[in-house]
C-alpha cells in the first residue's frame, strides 16, 4: 500500500500551478524533488520518531563516493546555509577580515557582521563577475576567509578556469577560501571551475554545495562542504548534534542516485532560460547573461514598485534594490507555463508604458491630477527601458 501511495504520489502535481503563484523569487526547482527522493521521504516517515544519524555518516559516505573524495572530506549541514554558520564559528574570527564581492550572496555579509568581522567588499567587474584580480589585491595579514560565489548569485556570472587558478595560487595559505557553488549543478561543464579540485590539491579551500536548488530540496534544508580533513574536522566540532534531519539525510542521499531528474532539471532549464532570454530581446530589455536558473533583468524604472505590481498580478520575483542593484530584477527559471506568465506580465507592463509615451502629455499636470493618478500608472511611467 505504502508503495502504491508513493507510487501515485512521485508524480509531481501540475494542478497546483494554476491556483499557486508563479514562484520565482528563490531560485527553487518548479520539477520539485527527485522521484527518488520522493521515495525516500515517504517510505522514511516513519522512523520520524526515531532520532537521525547524529553524525551523518551515511549521508557524508554517499556523497564521498558521489565526488569520489574520501568521507573525511564532507562535512553535511542544514543547507549551504547550516555550512556557512560553520564557517563563521570556526574561522570567522572576531575583529578579522572578511573578503567578499559586491553584489553577491547577502550571507557573507549577514555572518561579517554577526561574528564582529571587518567586511572588505569588493565590487564586481563592469561585466558583473567576480573582480579576482581585486579580490587577491584586498586579501592581508587580517584576512581569515574569503567568499568566491561562482557562478555568482545574484548576477549568475561564473568565473573562468584560469582565472580561478591565478587566484587560487595567489592567496596566502593561512586564508580560507569558501568556494560557494549552489548552483554548480546547473551550471557545470568544460569551462565551469570544480572547486573539489582544489580540495583534492590540499588546499586551504571548503567547496559549498546545496540541495536546495537543482536537487529541489530547499524545504528539507541540506548541503554539505567539502574540504580537506584539517577544515571539515574543525567544522564538524562546532556542528551541533541532530542538525540535520533523517528524511533530509535519506533524501539527498537517494537524490544523488537520481541521475535522470538532474539531467531533466538541467534541461528544461536550459530551455526555459532561453527562452526567457529570446523574449527579452524582443521586448528590447538587457540581461546578463546566466549559467544559473535564474537570470538578472534591467527594468530601467522602479524594481520594487515591479516587483509589487508583479506580485499582485501572482509572479514572485526579487528586486534588484534587495542586491544593491536598483532598476534590475532578478527572475528564477520556472516551468516554461510560469515564465510565460511572468513574459507577460512584463510586456503588458511595458506595453502600456509605450502607450502613454506615445500619447504624451497634453498639459503641464496641476498638482491636483498628480494626487489622483492611479498607482498602476505612476509605476508604469516610471519604467523604462
Ligand atoms: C541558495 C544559496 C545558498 C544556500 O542554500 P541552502 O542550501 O538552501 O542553505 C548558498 N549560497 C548561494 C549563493 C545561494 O544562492
Amino acid at each position: 500500500m505504502m508503495l502504491a501511495r508513493s507510487g501515485l504520489l512521485v508524480e509531481p502535481a501540475p494542478s497546483l500551478e494554476v491556483i499557486e503563484p508563479a514562484e520565482l523569487s528563490s531560485n527553487e526547482n518548479p520539477l520539485g524533488p527527485a522521484p527518488k527522493a520522493w521515495r525516500a521521504i515517504l517510505e522514511s516517515m516513519g522512523r520520524a520518531s526515531r532520532y537521525p544519524d547524529r553524525d551523518c555518516s551515511f549521508t557524508e559516505e554517499r556523497i564521498s563516493q558521489y565526488l569520489d573524495v574520501d568521507p573525511g572530506n564532507i562535512v553535511l549541514g542544514a543547507g549551504a546555509f547550516g555550512v556557512l554558520r560553520l564557517i563563521a564559528d570556526s574561522f570567522m574570527k572576531p575583529g578579522s577580515e572578511v573578503v567578499f564581492a559586491d553584489p553577491s550572496y547577502p550571507m557573507y555579509r549577514y555572518f561579517t557582521h554577526r561574528k564582529g568581522c571587518t567586511p572588505v567588499i569588493v565590487p564586481l567587474t563592469p561585466d558583473y563577475r567576480h573582480d579576482l584580480l581585486a579580490m587577491a589585491d584586498a586579501v592581508g595579514q587580517q584576512t581569515s576567509v574569503v567568499f568566491v560565489c561562482n557562478p555568482n548569485n545574484p548576477t549568475g556570472r561564473p568565473v573562468s578556469h584560469e582565472e580561478l587558478i591565478e587566484f587560487m595560487d595567489t592567496v596566502p595559505e593561512h586564508v580560507l577560501v569558501v568556494l560557494d557553488e549552489a548552483y554548480f549543478e546547473y551550471a557545470c561543464g568544460p569551462d565551469m571551475p570544480d572547486g573539489v579540485d582544489w580540495v583534492r590539491a590540499e588546499r586551504n579551500v571548503l567547496v559549498l554545495r546545496s540541495f536546495s536548488k537543482a536537487y529541489g530540496l530547499a524545504g528539507l534544508r541540506v548541503g554539505y562542504g567539502v574540504g580537506p580533513e584539517w577544515i571539515t574536522s574543525a567544522l564538524r566540532q562546532v556542528r551541533d548534534p541532530f542538525t540535520v534531519n533523517c528524511l533530509a539525510q535519506l533524501a539527498a542521499s537517494a537524490a544523488l542516485e537520481d541521475r535522470a531528474h538532474l539531467e531533466a532539471v538541467r534541461g528544461l532549464n536550459e530551455y526555459v532560460r532561453d527562452e526567457m532570454c529570446a523574449q527579452l530581446e524582443r521586448l528590447g530589455l538587457a540581461y546578463i547573461p546566466s549559467v544559473t536558473n535564474f537570470v538578472m533583468i534591467q527594468c530601467g524604472g522602479d524594481d520594487i514598485a515591479i516587483t509589487e505590481h508583479l506580485k499582485d498580478q501572482g509572479v514572485r520575483v526579487r528586486h534588484g534594490s534587495e542586491y544593491g542593484m536598483p532598476g534590475w530584477i532578478r527572475v528564477s527559471t520556472g516551468t516554461l507555463e510560469q515564465t510565460h506568465r511572468f513574459l507577460e506580465e512584463l510586456a503588458s507592463l511595458i506595453t502600456a508604458q509605450d502607450q502613454e509615451q506615445e500619447q504624451g502629455p497634453t498639459e503641464e499636470p496641476h498638482e491636483e491630477d498628480a494626487h489622483e493618478q492611479e498607482p498602476e500608472q505612476a509605476l508604469l511611467v516610471s519604467m523604462g527601458k
